[in-house]
């Protein structure tokens, strides 16, 4: 393994700062600083751009984005043993990394960084998710970011980039097309981290669109695909029951058969469908 860095191995820097993998934050760490620039370079053309890193850890994704050339990153990390070791990064690479110890969840990075900004994370899959669809659903778009790298189980991953009529199409892929170019950009197996996963994982790679597919307000967006999704076997008209008294209504307006399923329905039914729930509000 080549070094692409003058800092110490990782497994060197966990050992010292005794970060014994904890399974209530997710960590599963990545070790091979091959393997971390070659996610880094998933990101882009990384000269020139400010970088916002979810999750740090020991900081080998850390290093690899700042190898690969990052004008800058700022790294936000939930524990608190972790610091240290990414402050020892921060003073290799002067004034390009700052290191925050806050969770992601509570934390707003907005401000601190400038255009463009990139996020490249390795995430538990809970607050992965739940951070993906607060970056893909705010009320304005573009974002503020212009690209996004996670991370994720492999089967999560096949749920972001699904298509409709596969089994794995559901609220994420809906989001996700909506306002983003998403593919799987890399596979990892469960031993390409310490300690290994019990499944295995991916790198997703989304681009933000300049303007959304399909016009619709984000919030009703999101709750028609997370209504019709949660109870995918049944037909629109029951799973939306709750959404608006005249749902069936809403349905054949939008041009969409009540009795389908929500995994059949298309990107531009659903905005079709957020559009005419929102008109009625
Ligand atoms: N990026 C490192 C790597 O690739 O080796 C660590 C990845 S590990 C899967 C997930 C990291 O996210 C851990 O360092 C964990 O402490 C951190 N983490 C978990 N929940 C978090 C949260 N809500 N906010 C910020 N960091 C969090």
């Amino acid at each position: 393994m080549t070094q692409i860095d003058a800092l110490p191995p990782l497994r060197e820097v966990i050992a010292t700062h005794q970060l014994s993998a904890r399974k209530s934050l997710g960590q599963n760490f990545l070790l091979d600083l091959n393997l971390t620039a070659k996610i880094a370079r998933c990101v882009g053309d990384l000269t020139g751009a400010d970088i916002l890193e979810i999750g740090p850890g020991p900081g080998g994704l850390t290093r690899g984005l700042l190898a690969e050339g990052a004008r800058r990153v700022l790294a936000i990390e939930k524990d608190a043993r972790c610091i240290p070791a990414l402050q020892e990064i921060a003073a290799a690479y002067p004034g390009q990394l700052d290191v925050v110890n806050a969770d992601a969840l509570e934390f707003d990075p907005t401000g601190q960084l400038q255009s463009p900004i990139h996020i490249a994370a390795n995430l538990p899959y809970n607050v992965g998710t739940e951070l993906l669809v607060r970056w893909l659903t705010p009320p304005q778009w573009p974002p503020f970011w212009h690209s996004l790298t996670l991370m994720f189980q492999r089967e999560v991953a096949q749920r972001i980039t699904a298509q409709p009529g596969s089994k794995a199409y559901g609220r994420l892929a809906v989001l996700a097309a909506w306002r983003s170019d998403a593919q799987i950009v890399m596979n990892l197996p469960p031993e390409a981290f310490t300690p290994p996963p019990k499944v295995s994982s991916a790198v997703v790679h989304l681009r933000a669109l300049p303007a959304p597919r399909f016009e619709a307000d984000a919030k009703t967006l999101e709750r028609v695909v997370a209504m019709a999704f949660n109870q995918r076997r049944k037909m629109l008209r029951a799973a939306l029951k709750g959404l608006a008294p005249d749902i069936e209504e809403h349905l054949r307006g939008a041009g969409i058969d009540p009795t389908a399923r929500a995994e059949t329905l298309p990107l531009e039914a659903f905005c079709a469908l957020a559009r005419s729930v929102k008109a009625s509000a």
